[in-house]
């Protein structure tokens, strides 16, 4: 069994993906070709949002969107210490500081609560400026927008929605992706949509943002090829990349009920022995991953050593919170800080999860965990 099963996605599409492919090599334009802008146009219809421009990876669609926005020295920036590295890696790459706000308990995202608390903190010591929330949706759950919109509006501050798991998640009507002024996915091959490589995306609905982020895509360019107006990189997608998205995008909605239906039959077999993901009235995931909490660290490894020797591969998402990271270590931060996040990193555990595992593996990997002897 695979953790998460590409190939059978593959097996499913391949002739389209083939097809597609070849198109690419026979009209040749490798970069920036024409499937780059129908993807666009396709991807922003999906989220409803005004302006989607495609790039290199989930990491620099962040980085991108924080240059977009001038980020750089003396800026703080709020964010989750229980997320990927690449929420926060970001920020400090530019020169900004990360400020971690603990989260909560039950959707593992930001606690609306605790960002003004630590806004106010910021504004007290002076010598940085609260600059942007850059928020994660974990797991694909949303983040608390409702609440987190009207906070940044409140105090002035930037929101970027860090959707790279949550790609076709929603809050009542409103996609994951449309929220913040800009918001960042990911196309790695293990997200909910991946592409064979690395590949991102940013939407926004300001057009000047929009206009921007194209320039800084292409080396800050500005009205012809080797005229450069602000500081860029080279973030371009692959046309091959966007030729194979656009064929899995016309699935993607058939891949999410499969995966909903999926979560539904672990969720059925194991909340008696344990926590299970549980979204607020309204939030849909799109079931990145699907992750159980045991009692504490023993009991979750040795879950998943067991699991492990019948074949089942699990995973952590994440082990160690970003405050505790080596890379972080000069901002002071000390194990305590965010309880939250430290308790979840070591309770947590991500179970198979792909729009193809069958009623056999879904058994086969619940009947493990319920008569196992924890
Ligand atoms: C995967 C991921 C990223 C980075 O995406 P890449 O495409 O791998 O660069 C950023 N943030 C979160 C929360 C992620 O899960």
């Amino acid at each position: 069994m695979e953790f998460i099963d590409l190939k059978r996605q593959q097996n499913r599409i391949k002739f389209k993906i083939d097809e597609s492919i070849q198109k690419v090599l026979e009209h040749g334009k490798y970069i920036l070709g024409p499937e780059v802008f129908e993807l666009e146009d396709e991807l922003s219809k999906f989220v409803k949002s005004t302006h989607c421009i495609t790039c290199s990876s989930g990491t620099d669609a962040l980085l991108m969107s924080l240059m977009a926005l001038r980020v750089g020295k003396g800026d703080a920036i709020f964010t989750s210490p229980f997320t990927f590295i690449a929420s926060a890696d970001v920020i400090s790459f530019l020169g900004a500081t990360p400020f971690f706000v603990d989260i909560d308990e039950s959707s593992f995202n930001i606690d609306p609560k605790k960002i003004e608390p630590k806004n106010n903190e910021v504004v007290k010591m002076g010598n940085l400026i609260p600059k942007a929330i850059l928020c994660v949706d974990m797991l694909g759950l949303p983040a608390d927008y409702i609440s987190i919109e009207k906070i940044t509006k409140k105090n002035g501050l930037f929101l970027i929605e860090d959707a790279a798991q949550s790609f076709g998640a929603s809050i009542g009507i409103r996609k994951a992706c449309s929220f913040g002024d800009l918001a960042c996915t990911s196309f790695f091959p293990a997200k909910p949509l991946g592409c064979y490589g690395d590949g991102g995306a940013i939407f926004t609905n300001n057009g000047e943002i929009a206009q921007k982020l194209i320039s800084i895509r292409s080396h800050g360019q500005g009205k012809h090829k080797n005229d450069n107006v602000i500081q860029g990189i080279n973030g371009r997608m692959d046309t091959i990349q966007a030729s194979i998205l656009k064929v899995k995008l016309s699935i993607f909605e058939d891949e999410l009920k499969k995966r909903n239906l999926i979560a539904e039959k672990y969720t059925v077999r194991l909340k008696e022995k344990f926590l299970i993901p549980k979204s607020p009235n309204g939030f849909q995931t799109s079931w990145a991953q699907y992750s159980i909490l045991t009692e504490n660290r023993n009991q979750r490894d040795k879950i998943q050593r067991e699991l492990m020797q019948k074949g089942i591969p699990t995973s952590i998402y994440y082990p160690m919170p970003l405050h505790l990271q080596k890379m972080f270590w000069d901002l002071g931060y000390k194990k305590g800080d965010f309880p939250v996040a430290e308790d979840i990193s070591s309770k947590i555990l991500s179970l198979p999860m792909s729009p193809y595992l069958n009623d056999e593996e879904i058994d086969f990997v619940c009947n493990a965990l319920i008569n196992g002897n924890f």
